[in-house]
């Protein structure tokens, strides 16, 4: 793969090719200028401007729940040396709910050596996707050594766990099994409210 200069999206899509480049699909050159309201705001969401950068993560996951945002999203998610690029990629794929970007986060998440708010925010996008990937890999992170995300880790899987989308019985017990002390008692009660125990 060439490097970031090298390649243009192609602003249909947002896939990423050789400048000039035409996809099939879409028959604009990769580099052409955005003409949509998504695609301007595709374009923004790699702007050099973080704050107009969160803004259009925003709109694009949450409001418009844009499909084509992963790409500029995964790639920000590849950014050194900024927290808050990695807070906002990981933020935005958990608002959008798609599980290709499941495995970018588990990295993130269990990554010791990336910030620890990326790995929170990281902790937080997987419990709203849900799954078994997530899930697993969030028992993983509830044993690491640093309280904050191991902490936010527990709360996210109880978080999908009482979302009736992901809700699978067999591995939530497992989890159960697994949170220890009096964390497996605090979630335990506040789980018997939410749910009546006769359904479980
Ligand atoms: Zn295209």
């Amino acid at each position: 793969m060439g490097t970031r200069a090298d390649l243009a999206f192609c602003p249909g899509c947002r896939r990423a090719a050789p400048r000039g480049a035409i996809y099939p699909d879409c028959r604009r050159p990769c580099d052409a200028p955005a003409e949509t309201y998504p695609e301007r705001l595709l374009e923004t969401v790699l702007s050099q401007d973080t704050t107009r950068a969160g803004m259009a993560v925003d709109v694009l996951t949450k409001r418009l729940h844009e499909p084509r945002a992963i790409v500029p999203l995964i790639m920000m998610s590849h950014s050194q040396g900024d927290p808050y690029l990695l807070v906002l990629s990981a933020r935005g794929m958990g608002w959008l709910g798609d599980t290709q970007t499941v495995p970018v986060l588990v990295e993130l998440l269990l990554d010791e050596e990336k910030p620890f708010v990326a790995r929170i925010a990281a902790a937080e996008a997987l419990g709203s996707i849900g799954g078994g990937e997530a899930l697993q890999t969030l028992n993983r992170a509830q044993r690491g050594p640093r309280p904050s995300v191991a902490k936010t880790a527990i709360k996210a899987m109880m978080q999908f766990q009482c979302d009736g989308r992901h809700y699978e019985r067999r591995s939530f017990s497992a989890v159960l099994d697994r949170v220890s002390g009096c964390l497996s008692r605090i979630a335990c009660s506040s789980l018997m409210r939410s749910r009546p125990l006769a359904s479980w």
